[in-house]
């Protein structure tokens, strides 16, 4: 059985050597759209100290970003393919197989001529991995995922035990909550899975200047003088928004708006919440601000920054993101989330899918707003201190380098 290594990962600062000696790395992304693993993975190769290229399976707005950013992008795009879901079933996946076979390949071609291949989603982890025998590159897999039944299908769970076991060098998780769910999964030792969480860039929510709240809203086309709440994050079931908009019917005098859009396949699930809305007489206190660019801008311009889950979150960027926007964060208790969020001490943690203990919550934080405040700067503290993009990337570099360090020793 292949064994995977463990990875050491340190917070220190890495020693010269290993940055002068970096390896040249083959990023592989599935997703062309921004998405927490897209953006966990733009720092990463842009500040990569040598050669470096990322690998789309699909075309978005991400590619620009990544170009923007001083990083060689291609494309390995097949239609086929890109209409799998990660809770599909056997036939999709028979159907799409040609594709499936192509890109293996054509992965497998770009990686020979880097040393170490480093996989940042489930597709890109299944292709990649599966075109080991043709390129016989180092592995390491960016898990993103918690691995349950509830987030894939039985055979994407089969595949990825299989793959972690035989193909993959190196696993770096999000989370604990990610690690522990692969370690379930495919019965590798704790040590094996390290826990590198992500980073966000905290001088951005500095340099959000949000001294005049009512400025900021009107140029926002938010309400003025009226408490309100923000949702941050993509537009799909799981996230929860739905929970969001019963808590909002529960509370007359709260509004709402919901930050993000429909990315993968949940236009209808957008459809059913404008129905919800209405069904529910709230839609004049609710705005669908769509996607935007500008998170710290508009997180600064809520009054409570909610995330509302209804399955474990794998890690959560937008908690992260609202703590450095020091605003309150009342966040569902389940998946990587408690290991962000110490419930009263640097948030609210409430029960996912439960929006009875949202709405309490909700009260509790704007009934209180000197505690708010409180929690708030030390959330704000807390995100500097332990989700830092410097401590994120000597991490991740680290964990690479000793990637390619063993595969060199083993040659020489
Ligand atoms: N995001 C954004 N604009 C939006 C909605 C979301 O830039 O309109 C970003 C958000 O700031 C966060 C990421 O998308 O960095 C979402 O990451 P998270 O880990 O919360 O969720 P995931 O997409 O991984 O499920």
């Amino acid at each position: 059985m292949h064994t995977l290594a463990p990875v050491v990962v340190s917070s220190d600062e890495l020693p010269p050597s290993v940055r002068t000696n970096a390896p040249s790395v083959l990023f592989v992304d599935q997703s062309g759209q921004l998405g927490g693993a897209e953006f966990s993975l733009m720092p990463l190769a842009a500040t990569w100290g040598a050669r470096r290229e990322v690998l789309l399976l699909s075309d978005g707005p991400f590619r620009a970003r990544l170009e923007s950013l001083g990083v060689p992008v291609s494309l390995a795009c097949e239609a086929s393919v890109s209409g799998i879901r990660k809770d599909s079933l056997r036939l999709s996946w028979l159907a799409a197989l040609p594709g499936i076979v192509r890109q293996v390949r054509t992965i497998a071609q770009h990686a020979k001529s880097f040393d170490v291949l480093f996989l940042n989603t489930q597709k890109a982890l299944v292709f990649g991995a599966l075109g080991k025998p043709l390129h016989r590159k180092r592995i390491v897999w960016y898990l993103h995922d918690v691995m349950s039944s509830e987030h894939f299908g039985p055979l994407q769970r089969l595949v990825v035990r299989w793959l972690t076991r035989y193909a993959v060098d190196h696993v770096v998780a999000n989370s604990r909550a990610s690690a522990e769910s692969l370690i379930t999964l495919a019965h590798c030792a704790p040590e094996d899975v390290p826990v590198v969480h992500n980073g966000i860039d905290l001088e951005a929510f500095s340099r959000a200047d949000t001294s005049d709240m009512a400025t900021l809203r009107r140029q926002f086309g938010l309400p003025e003088n009226v408490y309100l709440a923000g949702l941050f994050g993509r537009l799909a079931s799981w996230k929860g928004q739905h929970i969001a908009l019963e808590a909002l019917a529960r509370m007359p005098d709260l509004h709402l708006v919901l930050v993000g859009s429909a990315m993968f396949g949940e236009e209808a699930y957008e459809k059913a919440l404008h129905e919800q809305a209405a069904r529910l007489g709230v839609s004049d206190r609710l705005i669908f601000a769509g996607f935007r660019d500008d998170m710290p801008a508009w997180m600064k311009a809520v009054d409570v920054v909610l995330h509302t889950s209804t399955e474990p979150e794998p890690f959560g960027r937008v908690i992260v993101e609202g703590m450095a926007a020091g605003r309150p964060v009342i966040a569902s208790a389940a998946g990587g989330v408690p290991e962000i969020v110490n419930h009263g001490c640097n948030g609210w943690l409430v029960e996912p899918g439960n929006p009875a203990a949202l709405a309490e919550a909700i009260e509790t934080v704007r009934r209180a707003p000197d505690l708010a405040r409180d929690v708030a700067c030390r959330a704000r503290d807390d995100a500097a201190q332990r989700f830092s993009v410097d401590t994120y990337l000597n991490r991740m570099t680290s964990a690479i380098a000793g990637c390619a360090a063993r595969a060199r020793a083993r040659k020489a």
